[in-house]
């Protein structure tokens, strides 16, 4: 498939035809580990948005939604480590069994923080399902259950992944051009 790709990317490495397949994937995977359990989704906003939307059409089992927000980078394209939820649970999760979906696992910091904030509500179940990983940027060790595609240590966008806000709506997953954040 050609990809008419966005000016400020310099580079596609996950087309829209790898995402949905794998995505596929995680779905068959996840609905045959949890079988008829019933499986709460926690997407964390806004990048995991599109994922969340797509994989959980790809589950089988009983599935329920809930949206969590945290800070992260601003406009920057470095992890600060600091974080800070901006938007909690609608509803507790104590005795359910809790699939957290993130968009990409970079230092980790923001999933530890989530998990132990989440493991303290004494959930049934707590799991991890990333889209992407970076690889050996983790500064943290974090256990994640499923990980859709382990990438290098570049700064992408696309899929829900943005830059200053931009980006997110592109339906594949690219290589922005330094140009772009440091002008
Ligand atoms: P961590 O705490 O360093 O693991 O960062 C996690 C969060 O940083 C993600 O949920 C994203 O919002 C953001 N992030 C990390 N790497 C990228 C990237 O390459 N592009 C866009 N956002 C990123």
């Amino acid at each position: 498939m050609t990809v008419d790709m966005h000016p400020d990317l310099a580079n596609v490495i996950l087309t829209t035809e790898r995402i949905q397949d794998r995505i596929e994937e995680l779905g068959s995977e996840i609905s045959r580990d949890y079988g008829e359990e019933s499986i709460l989704l926690i997407a964390v906003l806004r990048g995991a948005a599109l994922f969340v939307a797509d994989l959980s059409r790809h589950i089988s089992s009983p599935v329920e939604l809930d949206f969590m927000a945290v800070s992260s980078y601003g406009s920057s394209t470095k992890s600060s480590g600091v974080v800070r939820i901006l938007k909690d649970l609608d509803e507790g999760i104590e005795g359910r069994n809790v699939l957290v979906v993130e968009d990409i696992l970079d230092t980790g910091l923001t999933l530890k923080y989530l998990l132990k904030n989440l493991a303290s509500r004494s959930p049934k179940s707590l799991e991890v399902c990333t889209l992407l990983s970076k690889e050996g940027k983790q500064r943290v060790p974090i256990q994640c259950r499923y990980v859709g595609f382990s990438i290098p240590d570049e700064f992408v966008v696309g899929y829900g992944l943005d830059y200053a806000e931009r980006y997110r709506n592109l339906p594949y997953i690219g290589i922005l051009k330094p140009a772009v954040y440091l002008d």
